[in-house]
């Protein structure tokens, strides 16, 4: 266990102050925060534009140290998902999708999650604890190392917040990564490609809606209120009329629609009646309605719905004029579903190896 402070928890205002704290200059900070976020440097003895003494008097006060990669799989869309031990031996995990012209990263803000949809890998394994905004930056860091060390030229442009765990049970530390990433002097990412997924934590939506308006994906799931109950237990919590409300308010980054994320289950959400419900509930709204054909798994008692299903239901919707994309399953074949990968890797021994990071990585980049 480290004593040093921990550098990637901070903004640059604060990083600035522990600078001046130790008897240097502020703008030492904003060379610091450059290195950790646009360059994403893994040690001072990379930051090469301060001096070398100095580097070494940093080391002795400040920890960068990274969570290591234990395992790394790629598909062959190149979809990669990166299985992340942290400092207390937990995984989570982030999946860096790659789009026509740019890369998008969905990551983790807790190791699992206390809200229990039933058809949700990481809601069946219980809620452990919320990520520190170290640790959910930090994934932010391992792909743009690893697309770095790939020579890759498009960029890591969209960050969503749809891995393991609820962002907005993590709401103090979510806002906090968010304004970071935001940060022009740092990773520089457009508001409008930050995007929040949520099962509807109403009151944390309505604090979200005044504090950082982000891009919001909503997961309904279900057109009505009782077959929602029976697929998540929040919703006995709130109701739809509640997240309607939401999203006639929540302020729209540039103009930009709602997403609605809906997963098809086979026998359950899937008619034809349901979709028609759906389009009730949720024309005229400034939505887009995601549909996401459920990913089976041996421990998820539910099936994916045949082809002509799935897009019958889409046909529908599209037929009455609402905005419908389908998610083609990227990552399936590497565990990529939710919480998936880290419940393959459980009980597998994994051995600390303080270079594994690197090496895979390169292993990985050179292959
Ligand atoms: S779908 Fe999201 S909110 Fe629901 S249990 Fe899974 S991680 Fe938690």
């Amino acid at each position: 266990m480290s004593f040093r402070t921990k550098l990637r928890e901070h903004t640059l205002e604060e990083i600035r102050d522990l600078l001046t704290s130790l008897g240097e200059p502020s703008y030492r900070g904003d060379q610091i925060y450059q290195w950790l976020t646009r360059k994403v440097a893994l040690s001072f003895m990379e930051m090469t534009d301060i001096p070398k003494s100095l580097r070494l008097k940093l080391e002795d006060h400040f920890d960068l140290s990274l969570p290591s990669v234990v395992d790394l799989q790629s598909d062959d869309e190149g979809t990669t998902k990166f299985a992340v031990r942290l400092e207390d031996g937990e995984i989570i995990e982030s999946v860096l999708i790659p789009e026509r012209d740019h890369y998008t990263l969905c990551v983790s803000t807790q190791v699992g999650c206390a809200f229990g949809c039933k058809f949700c890998l990481t809601g069946k394994s219980g809620f452990k604890r919320d990520l520190s905004v170290g640790e959910i930056l930090a994934q932010v860091v391992i792909a743009k190392r690893f697309l770095k060390l790939k020579g890759e030229s498009l960029p890591l442009r969209n960050i969503v917040f749809m891995g393991m765990g609820e962002p907005l049970a993590n709401y103090k530390n979510l806002v906090k990564v968010l304004k970071i990433l935001e940060d022009k002097r740092g990773f520089n990412f457009s508001r409008k490609r930050l995007t929040v997924s949520t099962v509807g934590l109403v009151r944390e939506l309505r604090a979200l809606a005044k504090e950082f308006p982000t891009a919001l994906a909503l997961s309904l799931h279900a057109p009505n209120d009782e077959l929602r109950r029976q697929l998540m237990p929040i919703a006995k919590k709130y109701s739809l009329s509640e997240l309607i409300e939401i999203i006639k308010t929540f302020p729209r980054v540039k103009k930009g629609r709602i997403t609605i994320e809906y997963l098809l289950i086979k026998d359950v959400n899937d008619s034809l009646r349901e979709a028609e419900e759906l389009y009730r509930l949720l024309r005229g709204l400034p939505v887009k309605i995601n549909l996401i054909p459920f990913n089976p798994h041996p421990d998820i008692p539910f099936e994916r719905p045949s082809e002509e299903i799935i897009y019958n239901f889409q046909r529908y919707l599209l037929s009455k004029g609402m905005l419908t994309t389908l998610r083609k399953s990227k990552g399936v074949k590497i565990s990529a579903g939710c919480g998936q990968l880290r419940r393959r890797l459980e009980g597998e021994l994994l051995t600390p190896n303080p270079i594994y990071f690197e090496a895979t990585l390169r292993a990985e980049a050179f292959s």
